[in-house]
This record gives structure tokens, C-alpha cells and sequence, in this order.
């Protein structure tokens, strides 16, 4: 540990170490933000964990504006200014740990004081196999079948944060070995997670290289596969799918909740239907759920299990994150419904009766093997879902 220059004692020391306790646990917990929260009973601080924001504790409210006035001089802001918002980096020993990439704060002035958020950007090394993301083998096969083919377009869907990024570089990654020699280049914004053998490419939404830009002048440095982050507007739609009909294999994100959403979006987009079912190999739909805690889950009369909540997890009963995950690919009867300019519920019929791997599927199984819990799966899926269970959900 180092010492500070001048030691202090008093009040003032005891808020600094706290604050430096706070964010310490937070990148031990691997929080991804801290939020110090002012209310009238005192400052609540929250940890953003798994994605969902858990109460850790009440700090006094005597110390309240201290604290937050410690984290401004971490954050080389204006301590005496209280009436504005404002950003800054947090130079802490914190960020000596190893993988804590940097520390974002901002300030916020609030009826009962300011509110500050801290958040923890850790460096992304995640570059994982695909066989270990726990895709359910119907949909790691059609990824593992994309990566050997020479051309057509694989889409991701799904809302932000729940793991895209991962399985696009792993896809890339595995095309790399499947069919070594191949030109990979990327389009990402940012660029999240380093693939070595490939290409990528940093797009600016604010300067002049854009998506649509930058992959009209890419496709003619000749690359035989393509990941472009997302899908966003119609011009990078079209051009993307152009790659994807002549001789580029190509991936990428489109936000939709579904996976014929996504095919519709294409459509909206402006891209004539028969190019929409000549191009498409596949859509992934994917999701993240958090994973019970082994510590402290508590069996069910049914033999699934229940989060409860322990030291080990922090009391909210979970820890870490793994994938829901469901694909489509394009048959007869749902390519005719495309170019018939089937609607949604249409698309979602012929889908039904595929009689596929789907979502709720994955997820039913995740539950039984105790993975899960079933109310993560409902707060992530909704109630609509249909499984085998019985249960009326309340
Ligand atoms: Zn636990």
C-alpha cells in the first residue's frame, strides 16, 4: 500500500480510504458502475453487477457531500462547483489493477445533493473459443458451418449488452482457423476485443469514416470476410448485403428482439426481398442471464433452483452471466413468405413450425440444470414464453 505525501488525520482521512474502499470492492466484484446515490435517509451507493444495479450500502448523510467531493478531486474536477454537471477521469490506485482499462465519473446535482457515477471499463481479452460461449449445439453448428462457406451474411440480434461483441470476434476467430489465409477485415465502433490475424478497423460516428464510407473503399482492398459491428443504417445495409451476393461471407449486429424481426428490418431498410433470402444464411438471437450462485441457491420442490443471496455473490444471489441463445436459418417455406412479403406474425408462424431449437427451449433446459433461475428468465424474456411448465407465473 502506498501512503499518501502529507498524512491527515481526522474526518477527512476516514472519507478517503472509504471512498478508496468503495471502489476497490467494486473492481473486485467486477462492478461495472458505482452509482452514489443521494436521498433523504443519506447516500446510497449501488453496484452495477451482472447488469442490474444491487444496494450495498447507506452512507450517513454528514459525510454524503464529502465523499462526493473526494471523488471530484479524484476526478480533477471543480470542487466548489456544486450547480453543474460534470466529467472526469479518476486517477486512483485503483487503477493500477491490472485489467481496470479506466475509470469514468460523472456529477449530477440533485434536489438532495450530487449524484456521482463511477464507471469501471475493464480490458476485454475475451477472446474465447466459440464452443465455450455455451451456445446450444443447434446454433453453434450453424455458426461453425457459416465460418467454412465463402459467402452469405450471418446477423446477431439482440439488445445491447448482451454479448454480441464476444461472439462476433469468437466467430472470427474460428473462421481464422477453420479456412486460414482468408482476408478478415472489421468495422467496429469501438473496437472492443483484439483478434489477432485480423484486420479492424476503428469507425468514428462523428468524423468522416463512417460504416457506409468505410466499407464501399474496404470492399475494394479485396477481403474475403467482413464483421461489421452493426447494421445501423440503410446504406451500410445495402452495401453489406451486396458483399454478402458477391463472394464475401459477412457478419454483423441488427437490433431487433427477434430473429424474423430482424429479416423485416432488412426489408424496412429499403433491400429488395429476394435479396434478403438469397444473402441471409442465418440469424442468431442472443441473450445473457445471470447465473445462480452455487454458494447459496436454494432447490425447489421441483428440482430447479431459487436465487437466495450470500457473501460470496454480494446477497443477489448470482454470479456471472451465460447465454440464451436461438438461430434461424432460411428454409423454402420462410424464404416463399419473404418474397410473398409475409408480416411478422406470419414469419413467426412458419418459424413455430419448423419445430426448432428456440430460446425458451434453451432457457428451459438452463433452469432444470439449475443454472438459472426461472424469474431471471422471465426478467429477461418476459412471460410470454412458452414452456412446459405448469406454473402460472405471478
Ligand atoms: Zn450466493
Amino acid at each position: 500500500m502506498k501512503s499518501s505525501a502529507h498524512k491527515q488525520s481526522g474526518p477527512h482521512t476516514e472519507v478517503v480510504s472509504l471512498v478508496e474502499s468503495i471502489l476497490s470492492q467494486a473492481v473486485t466484484s467486477r462492478a461495472t458502475d458505482i452509482h452514489f446515490e443521494p436521498t433523504a435517509e443519506g447516500l446510497v451507493i449501488k453496484y452495477r453487477l451482472d447488469g442490474l444495479l444491487a444496494i450495498m450500502e447507506t452512507l450517513p448523510k454528514a459525510i454524503a457531500d464529502n465523499c462526493v467531493a473526494r471523488l471530484k478531486v479524484l476526478g480533477g474536477l471543480l470542487t466548489y462547483r456544486n450547480d453543474i454537471p460534470q466529467e472526469g477521469r479518476i486517477e486512483s490506485e485503483i487503477g493500477h489493477y491490472e485489467d481496470v482499462m479506466d475509470l469514468r465519473l460523472a456529477i449530477f446535482p440533485t434536489i438532495y445533493g450530487q449524484r456521482a457515477v463511477v464507471r469501471i471499463l475493464y480490458q476485454n481479452d475475451q477472446l474465447v473459443d466459440l464452443t465455450q460461449l455455451g451456445f446450444p449445439t443447434s446454433v453453434l453448428n450453424i455458426l461453425q458451418d457459416f465460418a467454412r462457406q465463402c459467402q452469405g451474411i450471418l446477423l446477431l440480434t439482440g439488445p445491447a449488452g448482451t454479448g454480441k461483441s464476444t461472439t462476433l470476434a469468437a466467430l472470427m476467430r474460428t473462421i481464422l482457423q477453420a479456412t486460414p489465409g482468408r482476408s478478415i477485415v472489421t468495422l467496429e465502433d469501438p473496437v472492443e476485443i483484439r483478434i489477432p490475424g485480423v484486420t479492424q478497423v476503428q469507425i468514428s460516428p462523428h468524423g468522416d469514416m463512417t460504416f457506409p464510407v468505410a466499407l464501399r473503399s474496404l470492399l475494394r482492398q479485396d477481403p474475403q470476410v467482413l464483421m461489421i459491428g452493426e447494421i445501423r443504417d440503410a446504406q451500410t445495409a445495402r452495401i453489406g448485403v451486396e458483399a454478402g451476393l458477391t463472394g464475401h461471407l459477412l457478419a454483423s449486429t441488427l437490433h431487433s428482439g427477434t430473429p424474423a424481426g430482424a429479416l423485416l428490418r432488412l426489408v424496412e431498410m429499403g433491400i429488395e426481398p429476394y435479396q434478403v433470402t438469397s444473402s441471409i444464411c442465418a440469424v442468431i438471437n442472443q441473450r445473457l442471464v445471470r447465473q445462480l450462485c452455487d454458494q447459496c441457491k436454494i432447490e425447489q420442490p421441483d428440482q430447479t433452483f431459487d436465487a437466495a443471496g450470500c457473501d460470496q455473490c454480494l446477497h443477489t444471489g448470482y454470479t456471472g452471466r451465460i447465454l440464451l441463445a436461438e438461430a434461424i436459418q432460411l428454409d423454402r417455406t420462410l424464404r416463399q413468405a419473404i418474397l410473398k412479403h409475409a408480416d411478422l406474425e406470419e414469419l413467426e408462424m412458419i418459424l413455430a413450425a419448423q419445430g426448432r431449437d428456440t430460446m425458451a427451449m434453451h432457457a428451459e433446459r438452463l433452469v432444470s440444470q439449475g443454472n438459472t433461475s426461472r424469474q431471471e428468465i422471465a426478467r429477461v424474456l418476459g412471460y410470454q414464453q412458452h414452456t412446459t411448465s405448469n406454473e402460472q407465473p405471478n
